[in-house]
């Protein structure tokens, strides 16, 4: 097989098995899709239409111009809408207008609702801090935040959706802690008279793992990619599938002189090549691995085909795949590089042709 340029394949259908899979996994809780950071760069509005075609409810952006992005882009309601991270200095106007569900941790943004003045009730979600210390009111800041959402609530200037937090999902025993200060959190906010309709806690390890853990929404953002952290099983033992696959012709073949053979490939660092790649990790060529090998180059990766003379110019390198190539998975770039999936899939180079299959 070969390919005339360096490309990202977005696989379409792995994305819908995923979501199929994370669906009935949780089900009857549902599930938010997050799609942060381009969708984890594999693209927001193709990943966030084929959720919403697949039957997902709930959209997670992060910020007010992804989610506002996201509604021009045609996904409407009834589709929700999530941003969580909000800019002190932001009008929320156009958020409440275009009916995007807010993450709200603080009286003064519920001011800034206020003062917006739409004549739609803004949606909100009520955010507890359980220990991640990442937004989220205080223990002690709780009841005045319910009480003061409850008050805006009663003139119809917001309507109280949900009672959320973020765990750490780092370990079992501090994430029991937060599930239990959660569970205090909604407690008060019913004795405050807030009906809660709706709670959740969860983004993808613990959505997973633990059934404690889902409440009535998971938020999944790695997992729909088919990115398990790097100490945990492998997407494959999961039945999830890595969605993003990267790779690129060979473009020239030297042969060096102790005989040795090494191809290139038309990416380097400046398009999401790890520095710490080369003696590190190999990639996939005719099925066989072959391992990267310095120098690095900006925008140029070699690779060491030792005797191997059968490669030849134009022949496909995959860089990394769901495996079934005989390529590593993120997931082994990510332990063998030194950091995570993630990093990997949103530093890649816009660059880079994304293409879906
Ligand atoms: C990023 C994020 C998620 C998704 O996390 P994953 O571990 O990638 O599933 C969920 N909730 C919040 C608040 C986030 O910031």
């Amino acid at each position: 097989m070969t390919t005339s340029t360096s490309e990202i394949l977005i696989d379409l259908g792995a994305l819908r098995h995923n979501l199929g899979v994370l669906t009935t996994r949780v089900a009857p809780s549902q599930v938010m899709v997050v799609v942060k950071n381009d969708a984890y760069g594999h693209g927001l509005v193709d990943v966030a239409r084929t959720a919403v075609d697949a039957g997902v409810s709930w959209i997670g952006a992060l910020d007010v111009p992804t989610a506002l992005a996201l509604r021009e882009a045609g996904i409407s309601p009834p589709t929700r809408i999530f941003a969580w991270l909000l800019d002190p200095a932001e009008d929320l106007g156009p958020a409440i207008s275009a009916s995007i569900d807010l993450g709200i941790s603080t009286v003064d943004q519920l001011h800034t609702i206020s003062a917006a003045g739409r004549p739609d009730a803004a949606r909100v979600h009520l955010k507890i801090d359980t220990g991640l210390h990442r937004n989220g009111a205080t223990v002690d800041d709780w009841p005045g935040l319910v009480s003061h959402a409850r008050a805006l609530e009663n003139q119809g200037i917001v309507e109280i959706v949900a009672v959320w937090t973020h765990i750490a999902e780092a370990n079992d025993h501090e994430d029991s802690l937060s599930i239990a200060r959660f569970e205090k959190a909604v407690d008060v906010a019913r004795e405050l008279g807030v009906r809660v309709p709706l709670r959740h806690l969860a983004a993808s390890a613990a959505g997973f793992a633990r059934s404690d853990a889902r409440f009535d929404l998971v938020r999944f953002g790695a997992f729909v990619y088919g990115l398990p952290p790097g100490d945990g099983p492998s997407a494959e033992s999961m039945g999830l599938r890595q969605v993003m696959t990267m790779r690129a012709p060979v473009t020239a073949i030297d042969v060096l002189p102790d005989g040795r053979r090494r191809a290139s490939i038309d990416l380097g660092f400046a398009d999401g090549i790890s520095t710490l790649a080369p003696g590190r990790i190999g990639v996939a060529v005719r099925g066989r691995r072959h391992p990267i090998v310095l120098p690095l180059e900006v925008d140029r990766t070699w690779i060491d085909l030792g005797d191997e003379s059968d490669v030849i110019v134009g022949d496909l390198v995959t860089v990394w795949g769901d495996g079934s190539a005989g390529e590593p998975t993120l997931q082994e770039w990510g332990n063998a590089t030194d950091t995570m999936s993630e990093e990997l899939v949103v530093r890649l180079n816009p660059r880079v042709p994304r293409r879906l299959i």
